[in-house]
């Protein structure tokens, strides 16, 4: 991408009305632009980075073994009805009526839509497990929408939700998540803890919320300090074995680990006072069992081994890809900008071509441009026609990995300028030995 033709609108003020760091940025950056309160455009830039952050949910899901679909945005309240939550639900529900008057809404979540999909095919327990997910936007309308993206009215969501035969079943599937979780939220570059939470009427352990530790964030949080050096569960874990998964849940729940909600103050004091870590958090992701809490209302009922119907047992596990984009920032910033994990950056590489009109760096900058992109990278090349100083900016602060400088000076002696945006560090290589590098 050329970025005299790209639509990049830096802002060079920092906004007032951002609080947090990530909001600045991205605002700043160009990433977005609210709508009206906690509603937000992605404009391209922030779009990039929102896609590739689904790709990589997207990747660990289907690893699991979870299947993607998509459901509306828009449901019937009828479907609410039965559940028993249309009323339950208040004002956070966004209620429509249609030109036939009848009750709408925009979907704060899927549980009614699925079980109503799920019981129109599924009859037997032999078409069990079964997780299904979508990547759909949400409307909740939240008292407080604020900082940005983090907590907004519209936001985008990955819901999976999972059918099983009875509660054992369900924890297999339950930890298939909880697996699939930890790897997604390593993958961004994130250390993600989960912690114990408020699990409902049904009580048990089977409800997490994976959260990342940021002075920004909304959730009070302690837990033991270790978690942040566990290690998580390489490409090959294999989603079908009961116990292995099993082992690797319980040694990511065998320390203490709590929102406010569940905190123990006592359970927490006997942890050795220099593991203790009380902070704050955002979430990420919450995974959640909740047994026939739908299906019974709603008569999703399955026939088992024995010849008797039984409703099935569900479970949720959502995502927030919207919010991961800025909690990611909070997690990787400096004072001059963002700094992409290489997994969800907008583009893998920038070419700053330091003296535009120049034949030499034009012609070299143009080249680069072309044999990076013939061999699959994602490249943005500056060729507007700005001083260095505002190109370094501009770099800086829309966080690409890896910057290739081109001037003069260096072309001179047949060498460009390879910058690394996460810790800064330069290196003069030839033009062939930057493409074979970031080829890789
Ligand atoms: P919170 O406590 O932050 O309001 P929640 O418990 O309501 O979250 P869930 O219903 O479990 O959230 O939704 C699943 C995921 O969706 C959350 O873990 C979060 O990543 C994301 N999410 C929820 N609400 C918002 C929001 N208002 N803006 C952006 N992302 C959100
Ligand atoms: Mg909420």
């Amino acid at each position: 991408m050329r970025l005299s033709r790209y639509f990049l609108p830096i802002l060079r003020e920092t906004p007032k009305e951002a609080e947090i760091i990530s909001h600045r940025l991205m605002l700043r950056a160009g990433m977005i632009r609210q709508e009206a309160a906690g509603i937000y455009a992605f404009l391209p830039l922030g779009h990039r980075v929102l896609q590739k952050v689904c790709n990589v949910v997207r990747e660990e899901q289907n690893r699991s073994g979870a299947i993607e679909m998509i459901m509306p945005t828009v449901q019937s309240a009828d479907l609410w009805r039965e559940s028993g939550r249309y009323d339950d639900y208040g004002k956070e529900m966004l209620r429509i009526k249609d030109r036939h008057d009848r009750d709408m809404l925009y979907g704060p979540t899927n549980e009614e839509m699925i079980t109503e999909i799920f019981r129109a095919y599924v009859r037997s327990y032999k078409d069990l497990p079964l997780n299904l997910y979508h990547i759909q936007w949400k409307f909740r309308d939240e008292v407080r929408p604020r900082f940005g993206v983090m907590r907004s009215r519209e936001f985008l969501m990955k819901d999976a939700y999972t059918f099983d035969i009875d509660k054992e079943a369900s924890r297999h599937a339950y930890n298939k998540m909880f697996v699939a979780y930890l790897r997604t939220f390593a993958r961004l570059g994130l250390k993600a803890i989960p912690m114990r939470a408020e699990s409902g009427p049904i009580g048990g352990d089977m409800s997490h919320e994976f959260i990342i530790l940021a002075s920004t964030g909304e959730s009070e949080v302690f837990c033991h300090k270790d978690y942040l050096d566990f290690e998580v569960p390489d490409a090959n874990v294999d989603f079908d074995d009961v116990a292995g998964l099993q082992k690797i849940v319980d040694k990511w729940t065998s320390l203490y680990a709590a929102t406010s909600e569940k905190h123990d103050a006592g359970e927490f004091a006997k942890i050795a006072a220099d593991r203790q870590v009380s902070a704050r958090g955002i979430e990420v992701g919450h995974i959640f069992y909740f047994g026939t809490k739908y299906s019974e209302p709603m008569k999703a009922v399955v026939t088992a081994a024995d010849g008797t119907e039984k409703p099935v047992h569900m479970g949720s596990y959502g995502i927030g890809p919207s919010r991961l984009v800025a909690a990611t920032i909070e997690a990787s910033h400096d004072d001059a900008g963002i700094k992409w994990p290489e997994a969800i950056a907008p583009f893998d590489v920038v070419i700053l071509n330091l003296k535009q009109g120049d034949g030499a760096t034009g012609e070299a900058s143009e080249k680069l441009y072309r044999e990076l992109t013939a061999k699959g990278c994602d490249v943005l090349y500056d060729d507007r026609d700005e001083r260095p100083g505002s190109k370094f900016a501009t770099a800086d602060l829309i966080g690409i990995p890896h910057q290739i400088l081109v001037g003069p000076k260096g072309l001179a002696e047949g060498k460009i300028e390879l910058k690394r945006r996460s810790d800064g560090t330069r290196e003069l290589v030839t033009p062939e030995e930057a493409v074979a590098r970031l080829a890789q």
